[in-house]
């Protein structure tokens, strides 16, 4: 009797011709986050990824496989032979260890046969274990409406039994939905939508903007160390850093006060796009949200999307405040973000911010700046890292 862990995959599932490279992926990425944990035996089979480990390694395991995009649900399963008798005997032994953490009453078993030529019907086979669980464990009772667990049996080439289903986040898996350049700043809000925009597929690069020595070199590190706890989602992250303090002195010289915070996002977007291009990216990704401070109304995301032609994803444009706290929080970055350092953005901060921009009047006010000399200038000085998990 073995015990392996087993992987469903949700949408992967669903993905039709397709499956195969997503399946592939997903396998590479899952053999990659526990060859430490005493590289356990990766294979597919019908539908699921199963992983045969060393049982000392199961919890560490699964809560790896917990932050791997494209798993539904992951569960510990016994492994027996799909003789009838193998099989009773692993659903005692599963139940035995599931009610020693936990006290059970009601359960229903759920047989799938993916072997049709299993001689046992489905329904026939979780009737007899059933009747095997009443008979060795005398406390519980069958509950076919609204047990307190299923007990999953799952006929294939062996038969895998199972109680607990550990959900994951779904979603599909790392790198086959292509490349986003996230502008990730030190706030509550890049984090989460880079987050959710990896856990569609998409693989993350990001860029901080910056104005030392007017910020510090703390808050830089504040948002590295951001990016290295969302690498345990995402995988490592090539991180570009910006100095704009040069543009944003321009820009204040030249141009009206409260245009000050539209006219540094144009170029943070110019940029971000530039950088984009060079390496391939397919899409800039922000934290805005609307109606959330003054930049971030329908006609300021107007304004700022017309300064370059890349799509700009913003994941989190209709989420509550209160949502994406929640998950900040579950992604463990929300702690850090809090952290009292300055940003880029309040170094100039306008009074009176314009809240309903015209294009017209922008585009005025930035004949009166260089901006490809702006842009080619702060790129020239721009600095790379890698940021790996932490
Ligand atoms: P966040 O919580 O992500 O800082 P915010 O609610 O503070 O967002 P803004 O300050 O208007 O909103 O920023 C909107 C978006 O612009 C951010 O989510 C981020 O994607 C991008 N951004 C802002 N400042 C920076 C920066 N210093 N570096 C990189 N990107 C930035
Ligand atoms: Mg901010």
């Amino acid at each position: 009797m073995d015990k392996v862990i087993s992987v469903s995959l949700g949408e992967v599932a669903l993905k039709g011709l397709n499956r195969g490279y997503f399946e592939r992926k997903l396998v590479k990425q899952i053999k990659n986050a526990t060859k430490d944990l005493g590289a356990p035996k990766i294979y597919k089979n019908q539908g699921k990824i199963y992983l045969e480990a060393e049982e000392i390694y199961f919890d560490q395991i699964i809560s790896r496989l917990k932050k791997i995009f494209g798993i539904v649900y992951i569960s510990p399963c016994i492994k027996v032979e799909k003789d009838i008798e193998s099989i009773e005997q692993g659903a005692i032994n599963a139940f035995k260890e599931v009610l020693e953490q936990k006290d059970i009453k009601t359960f229903k078993v759920k047989t799938k046969r993916v072997d049709k030529d299993y001689p046992i019907k489905s329904p026939d086979v979780s009737r007899r274990i059933g009747a095997i669980i009443l008979d060795n464990f005398p406390n519980v009772k069958v509950d076919v409406h609204n047990p307190e667990v299923y007990l999953y049996i799952d006929i294939k080439d062996s038969c895998y039994i199972y109680i607990e289903r550990i959900k994951a986040y779904g979603g599909l898996p790392i790198g086959t939905n292509g490349e986003g350049l996230l502008l990730l700043s030190g706030g509550i809000d890049s984090p989460v939508a880079g987050f959710m925009m990896a856990k569609r597929g998409v693989k993350l690069n990001a860029l901080h903007f910056h104005s030392y020595p007017f910020t510090s070199e703390r808050a830089e590190e504040k948002v590295k160390n951001l990016a290295s706890i969302m690498a345990r989602y995402c995988g490592n992250i090539p991180f570009y850093s910006i100095n704009i303090l040069n543009i944003q002195k321009e820009i204040n010289k030249k141009c009206p006060e409260d245009e000050m915070t539209i006219l540094s996002r144009r170029f943070m977007m110019r940029i971000a796009e530039k950088i984009a291009k060079d390496k391939n990216i397919n899409a800039l990704i922000t934290g805005e949200n609307l109606g959330q401070v003054a930049s971030q109304t329908i006609q300021g995301i107007q304004v700022i999307n017309s300064s370059v032609e890349m799509p700009i994803l913003r994941p989190l444009i209709g989420f509550d405040k209160v949502q994406i706290i929640d998950i900040s929080k579950e992604i463990e970055t929300y702690e850090t973000s809090i952290l009292p350092y300055e940003d880029c953005c309040t170094v100039f901060l306008p009074k009176h911010p314009v809240t309903k921009p015209k294009l017209e009047d922008i585009e005025e006010s930035e004949k009166n700046l260089d901006i490809d000399y702006l842009v080619d200038k702060a790129i020239q000085n721009m600095e790379y890292s890698i940021i790996k998990a932490k």
